[in-house]
């Protein structure tokens, strides 16, 4: 220190004593400013260092006489300057007793040195400033461990905003991006809505690690048919949305069509060729500003009527499809109250031997009597009660009225002891527990033979999950109840499946039999297809029932090709109870 004397005025007499006191207090500020943890350095008013401790000289890899003379501007990374000269203007000025801030050190070796400063500045006993002195930390520690919290944040917040599986953005960044789309005035944006087909039957067949393996390359793929600004991202599921901002309708219908392209290209999942299609909706949005929540309600609309059309196709949101939706609505609300208000009645459609020329077995076939309606036909409310789950008690109900019914017509009508009924069987039926017991207490209850009963179902219900479907199919079989391959030829026709599943007959879509007339509107072929389908079941000692048989001609076809039941409007269309009970007691013969 060169100026001791600023820092303390002993009053002692004795000129030694003072000397003593003086060096043993010098040496005990001496040892304070070394011992310092702190880096502490002295500057000058014009900023040149004059003394520094040992901590400020590690800290900066100075040798105290190599930093003696240097400007503190030579030391700080220049940057930093900009901020550190008028400070310390300043502090010479008066203007401030002291500062802090935090600077970096360029130090000795090149390196880049954090530190947080406390500059304050020492007078003598008139009030002029004489030097200064700059407490320095090391921060370089904090610096760290604040740069690992903002990356940890950093990462937390990726990980709230995306999907884990595929990295793409997940519902809630996907609303944000959204949110900022539709609230920019008189842009246009598209959103495409894709659901992908089949996933469900993927990813149980081929197993869960090649269905999130599938969902990767879908997303790729995604992101390869948009720019870089689009946003493409899991809604959930297999559900994906794509933002494409400034796009109107052409664009996106382009985009929607190479999406489907490049989904349809084969991919190999873990040794499975497979290859995926999926729906989608489009819905543009003007620029108008609605709400982001109507536009994802609309594209999903959009996505269901493409749906309806057909697997891999695309379509754009238009107004009708909301009344559409309202009416499906309405049809859900309807059918609900409709099972509490029995509005429900069975018909029956006769299932002809041709054997015996006489009725072998009934179709009950399910009707509903709208109160204001009138009757609504089983394609339009079988698919919405099976989406929602309204089928399994509608389902109970069938199963129960069909045997009460039959078991009532085998005891009074001589003609009808050996009948037997036939019901439709819904894939969401055959997933539901307990079917098989109530199955069994229904037979019972009844008093009827298990093989007075048939089921009827269809490939796609079974194909959905098919070792679950086998094993049930096995314990109706093993009851003895009689299980029926419906539409057969309409699904996946996986013929190679067939042998596999416990079936007593198969009935051939009526779709087929409309091309047995000769020069009939049907496809070219049709005759050759039930020819093959009766060929097929013969070799597998199944019998073979022929739906939609409307003419004689059709009639005489399917008895040439051996086929062994038919059903049609030709013999009889679906009646109710009574007209069905007539129908038995005449017995009629064909
Ligand atoms: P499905 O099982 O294929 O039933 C046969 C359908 O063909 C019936 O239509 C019947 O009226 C019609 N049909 C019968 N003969 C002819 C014919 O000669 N020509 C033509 N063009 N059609 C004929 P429906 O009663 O409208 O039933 C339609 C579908 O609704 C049924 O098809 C079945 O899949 C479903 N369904 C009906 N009742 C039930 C039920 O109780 N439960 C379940 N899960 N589905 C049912
Ligand atoms: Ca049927
Ligand atoms: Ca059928």
């Amino acid at each position: 220190m060169r100026n001791p004397d600023l820092l303390f005025r002993p009053s002692l007499a004795d000129p030694d004593e003072l000397l003593r006191t003086l060096r043993s207090r010098e040496e005990w500020f001496r040892a304070v400013f070394e011992g310092s943890a702190m880096g502490i350095g002295v500057v000058d008013m014009d900023g040149r260092f004059i003394e520094a401790n040992a901590a400020f000289l590690r800290m900066t890899g100075y040798p105290l006489d190599e930093l003696r003379g240097m400007a503190f501007t030579t030391l700080n990374h220049p940057d930093d300057n900009a901020r550190n000269v008028p400070l310390f203007r300043q502090l010479v000025e008066g203007k401030l007793s002291h500062y802090q801030m935090e600077k970096r050190y360029r130090c000795r070796n090149g390196s880049v040195l954090p530190v947080r400063l406390t500059t304050s500045v020492v007078r003598d006993s008139e009030g002029r400033p004489r030097f200064c002195i700059a407490m320095v930390e090391d921060i370089t520690e904090r610096r760290q461990a604040e740069a690992e919290r903002l990356a940890l944040e950093e990462r937390l917040r990726h990980s709230a905003l995306h999907d884990p599986l595929t990295g793409l953005p997940n519902r809630v960044l996907l609303g944000e991006r959204l949110a900022r789309a539709a609230e920019r005035p008189c842009a246009p944006c598209a959103v495409l809505f894709l659901d992908l087909d089949r996933f469900k039957v993927i990813n149980d067949s081929l197993g869960h690690v090649e269905g999130d393996e599938l969902l990767r390359v879908v997303a790729l793929r995604l992101r390869g048919c948009v720019r870089p600004e689009d946003t493409v991202g899991r809604f959930g599921g297999d559900e994906f949305v794509i933002l494409l901002e400034g796009a109107g309708r052409d664009e996106a219908v382009r985009t929607a069509e190479r999406i489907l392209d490049a989904l349809a290209v084969p991919l190999d999942l873990h040794g499975y060729e497979t290859f995926t299609t999926a729906c989608i909706g489009i819905v543009l949005s003007d620029g108008s500003g609605g709400p982001p929540e109507h536009l994802l309600r609309d594209a999903d609309m959009a996505m269901y009527s493409a749906k309806a059309a057909g697997l891999g196709q695309y379509a754009v949101f238009d107004r009708s499809m909301h009344a559409a939706a309202l009416e499906r609505l309405q049809l859900e609300t309807d059918l609900r109250h409709a099972l509490q208000r029995k509005e429900f009645r069975l018909h029956y459609q006769p299932i002809v031997s041709l054997t015996m020329g006489r009725i072998a077995a009934l179709e009950a076939l399910a009707r509903w009597e709208h109160p204001q309606r009138g009757p609504v036909p089983p394609d339009r409310f079988i698919p919405v009660m099976e989406d929602t789950g309204l089928i399994l008690p509608l389902g109970s109900w069938v199963l129960s009225e069909a045997m009460r019914q039959l078991a009532e017509w085998r005891a009074r009508l001589p003609a009808a002891e050996t009948l037997e009924v036939s019901v439709n069987v819904s894939p969401r039926q055959l997933r539901a527990p307990g079917l098989v017991e109530e199955i069994d207490r229904l037979l019972r209850a009844n008093g009827l033979p298990p093989r007075s009963l048939k089921l009827e179902l269809t490939e796609s219900s079974m194909l959905e999950d098919p070792a679950a479907s086998s094993a049930l199919l096995h314990r109706l079989k093993a009851k003895e109840v009689h299980l029926y391959l419906d539409d057969f030829g309409t699904g996946y026709s996986s013929l190679s499946y067939l042998h596999q599943l416990p079936l007593n007959a198969i009935k051939i879509d009526r779709s087929f039999i409309r091309g047995l007339d000769e020069g009939a509107a049907g496809r070219q072929g049709d005759g050759e297809i039930v020819r093959t389908i009766v060929g097929l079941a013969r070799s597998l000692g199944v019998p073979v029932v022929a739906e939609g048989v409307e003419s004689e001609e059709q009639l005489a076809t399917l008895r040439t090709l051996g086929c062994d039941y038919a059903q049609g409007y030709l013999f009889s269309p679906p009646v109710d109870a009574d007209a069905a009970r007539e129908l038995l007691r005449a017995n009629p013969r064909w």
